[in-house]
């Protein structure tokens, strides 16, 4: 396994309801309503989560923080993300890069996703440069346009050493 580059792909959708914080990219954003789930529900850091793991072939984020997982309540998906970035150091990976488009319809996130970026290249020990995030509306379609809830994808690629 001499230097090859592995890819792999995430998605995650979580609706949207009130008093809950909106967690995006480890960032906490300011808007009426958060994201519905288990740990923070930051649906960006989790679809990125599965781009990794699948890259390495080693499941999804619900086999490695089930639901049923009491203490995994209200967790920080950036305290899963910097596991599974042990997870992969074990193994030998190394980011390569991250893109990641985050589709939703309200609030605007284009002023925070320099520091979503920041906050996910400092999780997974690569330079900011290599991790690139993009914000997308879903002209008003479907549940996400109707703002009822919030999806991410994500593709990672890593090298293996
Ligand atoms: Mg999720």
């Amino acid at each position: 396994m001499n230097h090859l580059s592995r890819v792999g792909i995430g998605y995650d959708v979580h609706r949207l309801a009130e008093n809950r914080k909106l967690v995006l990219g480890g960032v906490e954003i300011p808007f009426d309503k958060g994201l519905l789930g288990h740990s923070d529900s930051d649906v960006l850091t989790h679809a990125v989560c599965d781009a990794l793991l699948g890259a390495a072939a080693l499941g999804d984020i619900g086999r490695h923080f089930p639901d049923t997982d009491e203490t995994l309540e209200g967790v920080s998906s950036l305290d899963m993300l910097s596991h599974i970035v042990g997870l992969l150091a074990e193994r030998g990976y190394s980011v390569i890069n991250i893109d990641a488009v985050v589709i939703a319809e309200r609030p605007k996130l284009s002023p925070h996703i320099n520091a979503m970026r920041g906050r996910l290249a400092e999780v997974l020990g690569v330079d900011v440069e290599l991790v690139s995030i993009k914000a997308k509306t879903n002209e008003g379609l479907d549940s996400v346009g109707r703002r009822r809830a919030i999806a991410a994808h994500a593709i990672a690629l890593l090298a293996a050493h």
